[in-house]
This record gives C-alpha cells, sequence and structure tokens, in this order.
C-alpha cells in the first residue's frame, strides 16, 4: 500500500509546475513593505501629536504606557486594523516551546443588543490568556496557573492576512502573575536595558556627552530545506520529528557542490517570491536568497534590525516559510539535520551595538578616539565570550543541534573567536605595545595611534569558526536552523553588559592618576592578554583544534545534555541575578525547561523510530524475503545452482533477524527511560546514553536493508528522492 503511495507521489511531482502568489507581484516593494504594519506612518495619521511622541518615547525606551495613552492607541489600532478587514486581535508571545502562540479575541461586543467593536487601551496593554499548559519548568504550580501577557511597544502591532479574514497580532511579554518571565522575550528585553545601561556609562567614560543610549542589533540569516510534500506526508519520522531516523545514503549527495548558489529552480524561486511578498507587507526587510550547500536546502537573510524586533520578524519568518510552502506543495523543513550525511541548518546570527546617535560600535574608526571605542568594545567581546563561554553553549543546545554542533560540519562545539588576521595583528602590537618599546615597528598605543583601515571583504572568512567577526558585527554561526533567537541574544547582551560594567569599573579605578588614554590602553591591553586564548583563526573542524583547544584550557561540551548543566551554575546565577536578566528560580526553571525539551524530542524520536520499524521497514523486509526465498527454492527445485542467491538470501534474513533484535533493545531503553524519570539530568543522560544508541543501531540495519529490499516494495521515500524530486 504504502510502497503505491510512493510510486504515485512521484508521478504527481513530475507534473507539478510554479504556484502563483496569491499578492500581486506588481505591486512596488516601496507600497508593499510594512502595509500591514501598524507603522510610525500609520500612529503619525491616527493619533494627536502629543499621543504620538509620548507613544514613540515608550517605543524607544521600553517605557510603559499609561491608560489614557493606550486607550488612543487601541482605538487607532482598532481603526486600523477593521479598515482592512480584521475581526480579531490576539496577543502574540514566545512561550518557552522554541515557538510563537496566540490566542485570538473578536473586537465584537454587544450592548444592548447592539454590535460594537471595541478594543480597550486594557485588552492592548494586558492579556489573560488561559495559558496554563506552557512550559514553566516548576515556576507555576497548576493552581497558580495563570499568566498574563503585556505589549511590548518597542515592537509594532501587525496584522495577520489569512484566506477567510485578518488578525491584529500586537507582540508581548509572558509573565506569570507573580512577575516571573514565562517566555524569551521578557529576559531578551531586560539584557537590551542592561547593556544599554552598561554601553552607555562606559561611553560617557570614554568621552562621549551624546549618545543616549544603546541598542543591539540582530540580522539572522536562516536556512531551511524544502521538501515536496506529496513526499512529506509519507514520511512519519519527518511529520513527528522534524527529521529522518531511516534512510541510505544517496547515490549523489552534495558531493558535486553543484546546488550552492546554483541556479534556483522554477517552483522554488516562486516559492521564495511568495514568502518575500509576505514577508514585506509585514514589514520584514529580507534582502538575500539563494541555494545553501546540500541538496534541496535555502537560505534567507533580511536586512539587520534592532534586536528585539529582528527576533520577532525572525519568528514571522520561520511561520511564514511554513504556511507559503504548502501552498507550493513543499514542507518547510527548519530542524537542523533533516538527513543525515549532507549538511545541516544554521541560522547565523550577526550580532553588533547601535547608538540612537547612528553608529555602529562594532565599526572600527577613523580617527583615534573612533579606534579608542572599537578596541574598548572588541575587548569587551572577548572578555565576555571567553568568561561566559559554557552559557554560550548552553543557548544552542538542543536535541536536535547534536547532529551538527561538532559532528564535522558547521561549527565545532567549542566556542572561539575568529578575528582574521589584520585585527589579530592588531590585538598583538597593542599587547606588544606594553612592553616598552620591544617591537618598536608593531607597537602601538590606543588614543594616540591611528589603526590601519581593515579589510571588509569576503575572502578571508572563516567557515569554520563558531564565532567570527566579519568587519562590523559578530557572527555567532553557532546557533540552530529551527531556534528562536531570544536565549542565544539575551546572553550575549547579559555577558557583554558585564565586561562592559567591568571595563567601566577598571578604567574609572585608573583614570584619576594615569589620565583616560593610558588607564584606557592599559585596561585594554590587560584584557587582550587574559583573554588571548579565546582567539583562533585556523580551522574549527580539525583534530589539532580539539587539542590545543583543551591545552588552552577552553571549555569542550560535546553534547546538548552536557552543556545544558551549566546554565545554572553559581557564576552564571549570579551573572543573571546581578543584571536583573534572570531571578535564580527563572534561572533553574529554564534549565529545567531545556531538560524535558530534550527528553521530550529524543523520546519522541525512539517512538516513532518503533513504530516505523516494526509497522513499515520490518513487513516490507520480511516480504522481500519471501519472495526471494520462494525464487531461490523454485530454482532449486528445477535442479538449478543459485548457491550465491542463497547466500544472499541467508545475508538478508540474518539482518532481518539483527534489526528485529534491535528494535527489541530498543524497546527496553525506550521503557526504561520513560519509567525512571529521576532528576531532570539525569534523565536526559539516560536518553542520550541508552535511547539514542539503541535508536542508531535500528537505523543502521533499516538503512542496509533498504539497500537490499525491491524497491518497488519499499514503503518510505528514499533520500535520493526527497532530495532531488522537486
Ligand atoms: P555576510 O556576507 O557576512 O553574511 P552580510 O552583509 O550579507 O554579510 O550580512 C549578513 C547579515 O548580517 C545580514 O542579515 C545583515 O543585515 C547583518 N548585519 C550587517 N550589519 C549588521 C550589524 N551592524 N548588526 C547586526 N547585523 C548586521
Ligand atoms: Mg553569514
Amino acid at each position: 500500500m504504502s510502497a503505491a503511495a510512493r510510486a504515485a507521489a512521484i508521478q504527481l511531482i513530475a507534473r507539478k509546475t510554479p504556484v502563483a502568489a496569491e499578492v500581486s507581484p506588481r505591486t512596488p516593494l516601496p507600497e508593499l513593505f510594512g502595509a500591514n504594519v501598524f507603522g510610525l506612518d500609520q500612529m503619525r495619521s491616527r493619533l494627536s501629536e502629543n499621543a504620538y511622541k509620548a507613544l514613540r518615547s515608550c517605543m524607544e525606551h521600553g517605557q510603559e504606557l499609561d491608560s489614557a495613552l493606550a486607550d488612543q492607541v487601541a482605538n487607532a489600532m482598532k481603526e486600523w486594523a477593521t479598515e482592512r478587514g480584521a475581526t480579531h486581535f490576539t496577543h502574540w508571545f514566545q512561550p518557552m516551546t522554541g515557538s510563537t502562540a496566540e490566542k485570538h479575541d473578536s473586537f465584537a461586543n454587544l450592548e444592548n443588543g447592539e454590535l460594537l467593536m471595541e478594543f480597550s487601551g486594557k485588552a492592548l496593554i494586558k492579556g489573560e490568556p488561559d495559558a496554563s499548559s506552557f512550559p514553566s519548568g516548576g515556576l507555576r504550580a497548576t493552581f497558580e496557573a495563570r499568566g498574563y501577557t503585556a505589549w511590548d511597544p518597542t515592537s509594532p502591532a501587525f496584522l495577520r492576512e489569512t484566506l477567510n479574514g485578518s488578525t491584529l497580532c500586537i507582540p508581548t511579554a509572558f509573565c506569570s502573575w507573580t512577575g516571573e518571565a514565562l517566555d524569551e522575550k521578557t529576559p531578551l528585553l531586560r539584557s537590551t536595558e542592561a547593556l544599554n545601561r552598561e554601553a552607555v556609562r562606559l561611553l560617557r567614560l570614554l568621552g562621549d556627552a551624546k549618545v543616549q543610549f544603546v541598542y543591539p542589533t540582530l540580522g539572522c540569516e536562516q536556512e531551511y530545506f524544502l521538501i515536496d510534500r506529496d513526499l512529506y506526508v509519507l514520511r512519519p519520522d519527518l511529520i513527528a520529528t522534524g527529521r529522518t531516523l531511516f534512510g541510505a545514503k544517496p547515490p549523489k549527495g552534495q558531493e558535486l557542490e553543484d546546488h550552492y548558489f546554483g541556479s534556483i529552480a522554477p517552483r522554488v524561486l516562486a516559492f521564495m517570491q511568495e514568502v518575500e511578498l509576505e514577508l514585506w507587507k509585514l514589514g520584514v526587510p529580507v534582502k538575500t536568497r539563494h541555494n545553501e550547500v546540500a541538496p534541496s536546502q535555502y537560505e534567507l537573510a533580511p536586512i539587520f534590525e534592532r534586536t528585539t524586533i529582528a527576533i520577532d520578524h525572525n519568528m514571522l519568518c520561520m511561520e511564514v516559510l511554513k504556511q507559503v510552502a504548502q501552498r507550493h506543495g513543499f514542507q518547510c523543513l527548519l530542524h537542523e539535520k533533516p538527513y543525515s550525511g549532507i549538511n545541516g541548518s544554521g541560522k547565523h546570527n550577526n550580532w553588533s551595538m547601535a547608538t540612537d546617535t547612528g553608529e555602529n560600535l562594532l565599526e572600527p574608526g577613523k580617527s583615534p578616539s573612533e579606534n579608542m571605542r572599537f578596541v574598548v568594545m572588541l575587548a569587551a567581546v572577548m572578555r565576555a565570550v571567553d568568561l561566559h563561554a559554557d552559557l554560550m553553549r548552553v543557548t544552542i543546545a538542543h536535541a536536535g543541534h547534536d547532529h551538527r554542533l561538532g559532528a564535522n560540519e558547521a561549527p565545532p562545539a567549542i566556542l572561539s573567536i575568529y578575528l582574521g588576521e589584520q585585527l589579530t595583528d592588531i590585538v598583538d602590537a597593542l599587547i606588544a605595545g606594553t612592553k616598552g618599546g620591544e617591537r618598536k615597528k608593531d607597537t602601538m598605543r590606543l588614543g594616540v595611534s591611528v589603526l590601519p583601515s581593515l579589510p571588509r571583504d569576503a575572502t578571508d572568512r572563516n567557515r569554520t569558526s563558531p564565532f567570527a567577526f566579519t568587519g562590523h558585527k559578530f557572527e555567532f554561526r553557532a546557533v540552530g536552523s529551527s531556534q528562536a533567537c531570544g536565549k542565544p541574544n539575551t546572553v550575549l547582551n547579559t555577558i557583554v553588559a558585564e565586561s562592559l560594567s567591568y571595563i567601566a569599573g577598571e578604567i574609572e579605578k585608573l583614570k584619576g592618576q594615569k589620565g583616560l588614554e593610558a588607564a584606557v590602553n592599559d585596561v585594554v591591553v590587560d584584557l587582550f592578554k587574559k583573554h588571548q586564548r579565546i582567539l583562533f583563526n585556523g580551522n574549527g573542524y580539525s583534530a589539532e583544534w580539539h587539542a590545543e583547544a583543551e591545552r588552552r584550557g577552553l571549555p569542550n561540551f560535546r553534547n546538548a545534555v552536557d552543556a545544558i548543566g551549566n546554565f545554572n551554575s553559581p557564576k552564571n546565577v549570579a551573572l543573571f541575578e546581578s543584571f536583573a536578566v534572570l531571578s535564580s528560580k527563572e534561572t533553574e526553571s529554564r534549565m529545567n525547561i531545556m531538560f524535558e525539551a530534550y527528553c521530550k524530542a529524543i523520546a519522541i524520536e525512539g517512538q516513532s523510530a518503533l513504530s516505523l520499524g516494526r509497522t513499515m521497514i520490518l513487513p516490507a523486509a520480511q516480504r522481500a524475503q519471501l519472495a526471494v526465498a520462494q525464487s531461490v527454492g523454485a530454482a532449486k527445485a528445477c535442479g538449478i545452482d543459485v548457491k550465491v542467491q542463497e547466500r544472499r538470501l541467508r545475508e538478508m534474513s540474518a539482518r532481518i533477524e539483527a534489526f528485529v533484535l534491535a528494535i527489541e533493545d530498543l524497546t527496553t531503553c525506550f521503557e526504561h527511560a520513560e519509567h525512571h524519570a529521576g532528576a531532570p539530568h539525569e534523565h536526559a543522560k539516560t536518553y542520550r546514553d541508552k535511547v539514542i544508541p539503541a535508536m542508531q543501531k535500528v537505523r543502521e540495519i533499516a538503512d542496509s536493508l533498504e539497500t537490499m529490499v525491491d524497491d518497488g516494495e519499499w514503503p518510505l521515500p528514499k533520500s535520493r528522492e526527497m532530495l532531488f524530486l522537486q
């Protein structure tokens, strides 16, 4: 039955053609861009001048709205949305599930039997979804389960248009009644505030009187796979887990490197274009599209924005990719490793800091004072990453990502910083400068020397580095494709804030006796010396680097379970508490949620592997065994010598026997893991050490059976079909 479905799906794909977009591609882009956003233009035209000014100030500084202003804003939003056909609104938030959540309410209200469309400031500012089923990691008992959502005015409301109506979405934070963060956004906002405070303090110290606030910026490059949906629906493993749990290596993979930057297939291009039209309407500034390295793998990148908005936009982007894919007969796979044996997907997290005066703090300057600022920022990032590599590693740790991080592709699991040759030379020269003119030619002092201008070209980029300086930003390349970027950026902001605070403190101590420039120079050089070990420009995949990193004392957490356990170490708890980003309770609950998510992911994989193994693969293999046995028997009955075929039959039977044993073993391991929960960390270890190896064994044998069984009997779409048919 299912082998026939596979054949039918392939027939269908052969006849598919590109699908036209629902939005007219003739609309000029400037008209389309942000059309569904309640943006500054809308606010200006629909609010009184005072209200507009007050709202802008709240948006820029992350302040709370007072209730009179909230009423005005809510009313304006409602008018705007209902004119565009909206009937409902929703608070749109990011619980700790890695995705977004929404619960819709209509604007409709009955007054004396008459229907009124209403939206109050109260409803705008605060929502009370009965959201008791979201993970809280022990923060809430069920009797106090209610959480509330609160509008984040730094992120604009937008309209989602769907086939049968439109919904006004209001980006919100999600907290418990006792004020604990139950989402990814609240800590992000807190970390943004910490970064702002510490950066402004340091800039003042460096003599900058103009900058009023500093905010982090982010551009997420999003990788994804597409698979034809008719094949996807025949893969229960992809549906349940996001990745293929079985599948022999295809004869052709990515070795020809003919897909990377190749011309984009027409059906795929039509899909990408519609994704972009949808995203532009939502104000998401997508810019770049291209084929990635693996077959059927693609990338989309936006223009960078303020981090809080960029993250909302990346969440929207993932949603739109998935939804539009279905219209085009595709399924979009965001999992880090949908197929073994070829590259997985990541999300380069391009991070920097910008000022309200329009400057990028990671832009190497042209004057000595700008250079001084840049080098101080560089030292802050170096110190932050070196001291908190463990914490950065946690933010990218989850079950799906273990197939990628450190697994000989994408970035290694060891955190290090790539600066490139020229910047490394500058660091070296600054360090040498303290040695009293020993290497006169190379020495330089901050605030005095002009740094050589840095190259902006892409040639010397090191693809193997997890954290690379790329001209005017740091690129955290080890973030997973399916991940929400809240955690990685919350941590980046916090650890850099802490370093900025440390640096400010040190400069304050030395400034009086030495003067500013010498003080800055001393502090920076000291940090370069202390944290130089985090710099690495070489090949991050090589065995030599692993040995070298160990010698340098850099941590190497090989898998998610090892990494996650560090989240609530005393150092990390103290860090989050002192910058008011997470309380110790919040930190612990987040760690528990990460462990829980890990266990659940592996449990679902284990169950899927068992179900596919028992009910699809084993029967197919047994049917094949029967057919070969009958054929061999019939030939022998005719007196024909079929020794070689008999040997092959025996081989097939032996593999089937081994397969049944492996399934039994996985069943035992899985049941053991299910029934011996224990503490979250221990539970996760059981899944990692028992269930995963047993699952791998099952897969290995299944994949070898795939290469033996009659192709016409094989029930699951094969790798060569999933990767190459579209
Ligand atoms: P690359 O070739 O290094 O990937 P791009 O210039 O194409 O460089 O940028 C990749 C991503 O980095 C884009 O999303 C871009 O908007 C983003 N980016 C550029 N400058 C910054 C910045 N100052 N802060 C954050 N992200 C940035
Ligand atoms: Mg990049």
